[in-house]
């Protein structure tokens, strides 16, 4: 493979995965990169400060040089020197994703040469984004199952568009990563219903907490509202985590003004019943956010599967980034109407 990964950022999804991944990415080979028509596929294309973040980061923690590291910049060149492990603090200076910015680091630093940890400020509940508890309870209970012990910590929420959000993430590496099978759940989930309210009444709260219980017929006892006093700015989030045997999922609904309590509760649950009807262990988004790290465990000759539904463009687009910078093999096999399952190896030649 060139040593330079040359990325087109307009193509497939367009957006600010293809960046993040490609520094993750960039940082594990050690391999430079440059990308042009970053985010060419959003209304407000370039480097927003969640991504800007992201690429100062990796460079903090990897040296090396880059270009075009600038709000609003369509173009960037990432050369990466050796991972460096310390203690680092990223301050996003808006409610952009904290969590976002955690997953672009984690996977390098996880297979790096010493322990590590990370404070990020911004948000910890953004839309369109893993929530905080997603991040804690769904990504990572999987990421150390591949080797690694990592741990995080919700220091104080953050809601758009206040931000002011603070996370801790705690890394010991393992330099040998193990493959994973995820092709079933191994028994019916347990549901659980949290809702977040912030500044705002708590009657929001309970409200989504009753219809999803009594969409889902659950009890009272599944269902917890919890009322935030550490953030700076009004939010409401409602979560709900579905726990089988083998993995954890969380489907999520996001309040925003003009909504209804209830369609935010209803959207959340329509996702979760859909994936209670499919009968995959892994989602849509957790697809696309293990993609990443399971490539990695195959570049070191470990193969995994899992079962999930029909890819997002998303996971598409991601695949392709992939494998511009790993020897790795993807493979994508349908199995029923909305199962498909997913091989990722390694390459032998
Ligand atoms: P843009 O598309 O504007 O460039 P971005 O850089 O903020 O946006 P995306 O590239 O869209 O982000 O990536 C969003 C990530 O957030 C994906 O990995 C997706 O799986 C994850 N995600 C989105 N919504 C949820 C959710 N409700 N629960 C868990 N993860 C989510």
């Amino acid at each position: 493979m060139s040593d330079l990964v040359v990325i087109d950022g307009s193509t497939g999804e367009g957006g600010g995965q293809i960046v993040r991944s490609a520094l993750t990415l960039s940082m594990v080979t050690g391999r430079a990169f440059e990308i042009t028509n970053i985010r060419a596929q959003r209304s407000k294309p370039g480097l927003l400060k969640q991504h800007l973040t992201a690429v100062q980061a990796a460079r903090e923690i990897c040296g090396g040089g880059v270009t075009g590291a600038e709000l609003g910049s369509r173009q960037l060149i990432f050369a990466p020197g050796p991972v460096q492990t310390r203690s680092f603090t990223f301050d996003i200076g808006s409610a952009g994703s904290t969590t976002l910015v955690a997953q672009t680091l984690i996977p390098a630093l996880m297979t790096a040469d010493g322990a590590s940890s990370l404070v990020i400020e911004g948000g910890t509940h953004n839309m369109a984004a893993p929530p905080f508890d997603y991040l804690q309870q769904v990504y990572l209970s999987i990421i150390n199952q591949l080797g690694p012990h990592i741990g995080c910590e919700l220091l104080s929420h953050g809601f758009y568009p206040a931000g002011g959000g603070k996370i801790r993430v705690s890394i010991e590496p393992s330099a040998h990563l193990r493959g994973l099978e995820l092709m079933e759940l191994g028994g019916p989930p347990i549901g659980q219903v949290t809702a977040l309210v912030s500044r705002l009444p708590e009657h929001i709260g309970q409200r989504e907490c009753e219809l999803i219980r009594h969409r889902a017929g659950w009890q009272a006892k599944q269902c917890t509202v919890r009322n935030v006093t550490d953030s700076p700015g009004p939010g409401n989030i409602v979560m709900i985590r579905l726990t089988s045997p083998r993995v954890t999922e969380m489907f999520t609904g996001f309040g925003k003004k003009g909504v209804s309590a209830e369609q935010v509760a209803a959207g959340a649950w329509r996702e979760a019943r859909q994936f209670l009807m499919d009968q995959v262990p892994v989602g849509e988004y957790l697809c696309d956010q293990l993609l990443l790290p399971l490539a990695l465990a195959a570049a070191q000759g470990q193969t995994s599967s899992l079962l999930t539904v029909p890819l997002s463009q998303h996971s598409q687009t991601h695949i392709d980034i992939i494998q511009k910078f790993l020897n790795i093999r993807i493979e994508i096999e349908s199995i029923g109407p909305r199962q498909v399952k997913v091989g990722i190896s390694f390459r032998n030649h």
